[in-house]
């Protein structure tokens, strides 16, 4: 049964601030047409749906900011829809208006348990019907302004997180949280009895590039560089740009072969890459420093380890550059005594005694 629609709106509802969308479910086709008109003079949108199956298509295709929904409708009915919309994770903040000839209190109890925001007795008149449409539609708006208020503090927080922890230059994880991380794997991997290494790579004769095609090449090799860098490591290790154009990785669950191995594989990548910079293609190669714990045991804190691949760095970089070389007391002692240029190209240590032009074989 339609409601008090007989008569023409009276006057137009003040037209809403924005188009809000409005869902109509009336099995009465004269209720459906009047409702729509009547509406959509008010400046809102509106959708319609004849019975139950309908209807909740609609509620999730349109997206209504409010349903005004009959209850009885061919199945499944006004409760049923109710039931499913209020269920719904997306749906379930979009107010639900019943429209119903039963008047009595258990009717009306009945509805709201079930999830109705509002209620209006068949036949109503428009004043009525605008009154709760209004005050539906306000709580919708609060509600879609505070969700989205939130999400924006969300995301607002979100980047000020990735800025905290990220090098702008190169997007990679800057110093400050690759030592945190690196404290906490160091705890970690005396606790579980795990190796720990990491690799401290620096570019060589960086500044020449700088000098020869200007800092905004130089900027474009940190970054390449950056990306060499990552597309090496696991998931699990932690890289990242320490300083100007020096880089760590921090390498869980890896022994000093096993990160030199790393290092060694980064090096031959930067050796091959050329970064291509206006009309200029330009080439650099870096040097590195590995070291691991528990192997060496002169490390005992994490500053320790970054002060062993450090000096391993220093060697390398005395040596010839464009080399990796393991801190001595960081090798497994397994291994002290083997071949190590059988397993990888790195040099090691011992190579300085050797002279530091060596072959790498
Ligand atoms: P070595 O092989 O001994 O490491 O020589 P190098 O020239 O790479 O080392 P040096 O420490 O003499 O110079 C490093 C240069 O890196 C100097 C500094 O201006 C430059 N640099 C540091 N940070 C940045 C940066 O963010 N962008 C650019 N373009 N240059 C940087
Ligand atoms: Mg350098
Ligand atoms: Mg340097």
């Amino acid at each position: 049964m339609p409601g008090d629609l007989t008569t023409s709106p009276p006057r137009t509802p003040a037209a809403a601030t924005r188009k809000f969308r409005i869902l109509v479910v009336d099995d009465d086709r004269d209720s459906v047409d009047l409702l729509t008109q009547w509406l959509t003079m008010g400046g809102y949108e509106v959708t319609s749906a004849a019975d139950g199956q309908e209807a909740l298509r609609r509620a999730q295709s349109d997206r209504p900011d409010l349903v005004l929904l009959d209850i009885l409708i061919p199945p499944p009915d006004g409760v049923q829809v109710m039931r499913a919309i209020k269920r719904d994770r997306v749906m379930s903040t979009i107010p639900v208006v019943v429209m119903t000839v039963k008047r009595d209190v258990k009717s009306k109890v009945e509805c709201l348990k079930n999830g109705a925001d509002d209620y209006i007795v068949k036949p109503f008149h428009f004043d009525e019907l605008d009154a709760v449409v209004r005050s539906s539609l306000k709580k919708r708006y609060l509600y879609t302004s505070r969700e989205r208020a939130n999400r924006q503090l969300r995301d607002a927080n979100e980047r000020l997180l990735k800025l905290t922890v990220t090098d702008e230059r190169t997007n990679l994880l800057n110093d400050r949280y690759l030592k945190r991380r690196l404290g906490e794997e160091f705890k970690r991997a005396q606790r579980y009895g795990t190796p720990l290494s990491v690799a401290m790579l620096d570019l060589d004769h960086f500044k020449e590039v700088n000098d020869k095609y200007g800092h905004d090449c130089g900027d474009l090799v940190l970054r390449e560089f950056g990306n060499l860098l990552t597309a090496s490591a696991r998931t699990t290790d932690i890289v990242g740009r320490f300083g100007g154009e020096e880089f760590l990785m921090v390498l869980p669950n890896t022994d000093g072969i096993r990160a030199a191995i790393v290092a060694e594989r980064v090096r031959k990548a930067a050796e091959e890459h050329i970064y291509k910079y206006k009309e200029s293609l330009v080439r650099i190669t870096t040097s590195a420093g590995v070291a691991s714990a528990p192997a060496n045991p002169q490390v005992h804190d994490e500053n320790e380890l970054l002060k062993a691949a450090d000096q391993a760095l220093y060697r390398a970089k005395q040596a010839s550059r464009n080399r990796v070389i393991l801190d001595r007391a960081s090798m497994p002692p397994d291994v002290l005594d083997g071949d190590l240029s059988a397993i990888f190209k790195a040099s090691y240590e011992d190579d300085l005694q050797r002279g530091p032009d060596v072959p790498e074989s």
